[in-house]
């Protein structure tokens, strides 16, 4: 074994194996990958091989996409067969809510490329003959389905060893029974790895430890957010019916998923393979993989089966007649939403991740290519933040992962509606007010482990969601609490904000190089700010205050914590001129907007809130009720004239209750995120982490007027330079969508021109309650872009005529901002 090496790859399951092979490809060959036990060891020698391109992230769905075009040339490039069947895959619908997801989600694989159809029933027997439609009854009749031609099935181990022997003939090195056992930092900063066959030095390391994450995670100091939960596939004497139907000259059956019964079934060698997603499937390793579990297996549960098996009877019947050989039940690593941790560890250098993949085969692929190309170019090719290891933060506990990780796998079938909120590990993170919230009848939702009101129940409804893909139970409340903001005055908990504070007489210069636009110079001036990737795409926004002398207020999205102060830590001077302190536990925030919010405010403030004394855009230090230091932002993400009041987090009760005392002549209420939703899209603001993304600059976006190109050097300058000598290859846009009756745009469908080609994709998307108009936002090409242009967009597989608006279709010209 090496004593040196640039990047090491601990881990020598199919995620491991193909990190390497993608690294030596990008040519870096100086590359070895460590395993305890042998190569396959782990989840992947009894993985069922199925390679499903379904996946309602667009992320995601990309990366599946590269793994499925790669496994079919590597044979060719490696000599190694890896037994891809292109069986092609199938997945029923029983339901109409079924086909809904199934055209959302077409709406995604229409815009990376899979493709796909949406099939009736007669489609579905002519490709499965031995399937039954159903009698509407015991068995429900099956609806539609949607398939996808080009997956299928592969050998894991088969996939692994052709990935080690392009990785090998690379020159990168493999190491077998060679477990890492402790690490610490080098003086000069590389890695010093011990293993039981020797001590190893390294630039990078990977960790690719499937079951074993937490445990690697904890040699670094991380807790890693992924615990392995039970799953189980069984395996099926061969089929007498199988046979018959093959011996006639019948091809081998696609991969079928009857979603509503939750399970999968596929071919193997003329028997079945069937693989339920059952409830009760426990979580496994909490605490870490014991010693005794090498290549094993756990013991067989059909009774937590028996369900899926007999509906999947019902659905096949043939499969009735066919004796059980064997019953595989392992651990499958998962993460509380289900999507791996692809990309750097947070708060150390040079440590990367690409662990907690429950659908390892399928992902490998994708995950190596994107991973190897952001360690080898600093960052990678394709928005990655669905699966950015810093969108979960330290509230991950132990018991908050085993819980959601149960729930997420017992849901994997479910539909996956746009407004689905899970309920286990719930509440975890609240903001102080979150009991006044409930009694006010908050319908919760869940993000980043808080919760935050998604909207209010007024008293006699019913304070639950009806999730759906199209407009449901709340779609009323959510307008009222809209137009209460843009016609009188409500309020909005945003407590879980990322809130920054950064000081010293090195702030300033250092967070100017951060960002695009120039930050404040003068006290109480505000800058919206964005961090660009070096590819000049946007990979955070800010919006920096300026408090005092060598003080900055740098507040981001909530869901970005990890991820923002990650980055901020990552290229802070090391001089010590300046000092980074995340304040986002020890300050609240509410937004108190709408055209009678100075009037309220007037009342908990000394001096002048008029125009000429606190103007928008700037910010004052102020107390507010017995409040003191609260920073009053004029600025707020709905469009109305108001401020955010970002307080000490011990005011919240009183603020709150103060607010509601004052406001109370005025009609003052609350509103919740699905409001909030609605009132910014119908200004055009554009939110990080859909809108704003690395796969767009900000010159594509449409903020021009937050780029100073003259300011001197900042990261991603020189790709908006060459972004304004070529022209941008998309526009962002605010449309209208004409004719809806009942669904809106959500975001991921494709939009086309009037020709039907597909030019662009929206999104986010929403009603805009006062224009009363239903509003999409999204990227197309240039030459579409201009006002009144007529576009067209898909949704839930229906073509609607949709026309280009202005830029902030409501109060285009921003007098509510500066009433
Ligand atoms: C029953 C079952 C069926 C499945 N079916 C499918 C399927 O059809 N399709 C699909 O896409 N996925 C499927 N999966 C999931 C799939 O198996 C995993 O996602 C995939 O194998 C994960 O690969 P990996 O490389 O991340 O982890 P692993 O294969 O578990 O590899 C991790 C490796 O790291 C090594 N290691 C750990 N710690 C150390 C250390 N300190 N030093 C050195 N080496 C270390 C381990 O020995 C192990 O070999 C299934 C899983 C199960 C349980």
């Amino acid at each position: 074994m090496k004593s040196h090496s640039r990047v090491v790859v601990i881990g020598g399951g199919v995620v491991g194996v193909s990190t390497l092979y993608h690294l030596a490809l990008k040519g870096w060959t100086d590359a070895v990958l460590l395993e305890r036990a042998e190569l396959t060891a782990g989840s992947t020698w009894h993985a069922a091989g199925l390679l499903p391109l379904f996946n309602m992230s667009y992320t995601v769905g990309q990366l599946h996409k590269y793994s499925v075009d790669l496994y079919k040339r590597l044979p060719a490039e490696t000599g190694q067969e890896v037994s891809f069947h292109v069986t092609g895959n199938l997945r029923l619908a029983t339901c109409a809510e079924r086909m809904d997801e199934y055209q959302k989600y077409c709406g995604t694989a229409n815009t990376i490329g899979v493709p796909f159809q949406i099939i009736g029933p007669s489609e579905v027997k002519e490709l499965w003959p031995l399937v039954e439609l159903g009698d509407g009854a015991a068995t429900a009749n099956i609806v539609g389905a949607l398939y996808h031609p080009d997956d299928g099935h592969i050998a894991p181990a088969d996939l692994t060893m052709a990935l080690r022997k392009g990785a090998r003939a690379r020159g990168a090195e493999i190491n077998e029974q060679t477990e890492v056992t402790a690490v610490k930092r080098t003086p000069s900063g590389e890695w010093h790895l011990t293993t039981t066959r020797g001590d190893i030095i390294a630039e990078h390391v990977v960790c690719a430890t499937g079951n074993y994450a937490r445990q690697t995670g904890r040699l670094f100091g991380l807790n890693v957010p992924s615990i392995p939960v039970e799953h189980q596939y069984i395996v099926y004497d061969e089929s007498e019916e199988l046979k018959a139907y093959r011996k006639a000259g019948g091809r081998e059956l696609a991969v079928l998923r009857e979603s509503d019964q939750s399970y999968y079934l596929r071919e193997e060698r003329l028997g079945w393979i069937l693989g339920p997603y059952e409830a009760g499937a426990p979580a496994r390793f909490a605490d870490g993989v014991p010693d005794w579990f090498g290549k094993n297996l756990f013991e067989g549960d059909l009774d937590r089966l028996l369900p899926h098996v007999e509906a999947a009877q019902r659905r096949v019947p043939s499969l009735s007649s066919c004796g059980i050989k064997d019953i595989v039940n392992g651990p499958i690593a998962y993460t509380p939403d289900g999507s791996p941790l692809i990309g750097p560890a947070w708060g150390t250098r040079n440590l990367w991740l690409n662990e907690g993949h429950s659908f390892g085969i399928t992902a490998a692929g994708g995950s190596g290519w994107q991973l190897a190309e952001w360690i080898t170019e600093g960052e990678p090719g394709i928005d990655m933040m669905a699966v950015d290891p810093r969108r979960y933060g330290p509230y991950t506990s132990k018991r908050y992962v085993t819980q959601k990780n149960e729930e997420t796998y017992r849901n994997v079938f479910v539909i996956h509606y746009p407004d689905e909120e899970r309920p286990d590990a719930r509440p975890a993170k609240t903001s102080p007010v979150y009991d006044k919230l409930k009694r006010m009848g908050a319908v919760f939702g869940q993000r980043y482990g808080w919760e935050r009101a998604n909207w209010f129940a007024p008293s006699g409804v019913e304070a639950k969601d009806r999730w759906s893909f199209r407009r449901t139970n709340y779609f009323p409340h959510v307008g009222r609490e809209a137009l209460r903001i843009r016609q009188q005055v409500g309020v909005i908990d945003l407590t879980p904000f990322t809130k920054h504070e950064v000081t010293g007489p090195g702030a300033e210069t250092w967070l100017d190089s951060l960002v695009a636009n120039k930050i404040p110079t003068k006290t109480g001036r505000m800058s919206l700010c964005h961090a660009l990737t070096r590819r000049g795409g946007i990979r955070s926004e800010f919006t920096i205050t300026k408090i005092g002398d060598q003080h900055f207020y740098v507040v981001s999205a909530g869901a970005a914590e990890r991820y923002d102060s990650d980055y901020l830590l990552k290229t802070l001077p090391a001089d010590g001129s300046v000092v980074l302190r995340n304040i986002t536990m020890s300050r609240g925030c509410f937004v108190v907007a709408g055209p009678r919010s100075r009037e309220v405010l007037a009342k908990l403030v000394d001096g002048p809130l008029d125009n000429a004394s606190f103007p928008w855009l700037t910010a004052q230090v102020r107390e507010v009720g017995l409040a003191t230091d609260v920073y009053l932002l004029r600025v707020n993400f709905v469009g109305a004239l108001g401020w955010e009041l970002h307080f000490p987090i011990e005011y919240a009760h009183h603020l709150f209750d103060a607010l509601f005392d004052a406001g109370a002549e005025f009609d003052i209420g609350m509103a919740g995120m699905r409001a909030m939703e609605s009132l910014r899209i119908e200004k055009s603001y554009r939110m990080w982490g859909s809108d704003l993304t690395p796969d767009y600059s900000p010159f594509e976006a449409g903020l021009d007027r937050f780029v100073r190109m003259n300011k001197g050097e900042f990261v991603g300058r020189s790709a908006l330079e060459a972004q304004l000598a070529k022209g941008v290859p998309h526009r962002f846009v605010t449309f209208e969508v004409h004719d809806v009756t009942d669904a809106d745009p959500l975001g991921n469908e494709p939009l086309f021109d009037v020709k039907g080609n597909i030019i662009g994709r929206a999104t986010a998307g929403y009603f805009g309650h006062a224009l009363k108009k239903s509003l999409g936002l999204g990227y197309i090409r240039p030459e579409h872009a201009q006002v009144g242009s007529k576009i067209q967009i898909e949704i839930l597989g229906e073509r609607r005529h949709a026309t280009v608006l202005v830029d902030s279709p409501y109060d285009p010209e921003n007098k509510d901002l500066r009433a």
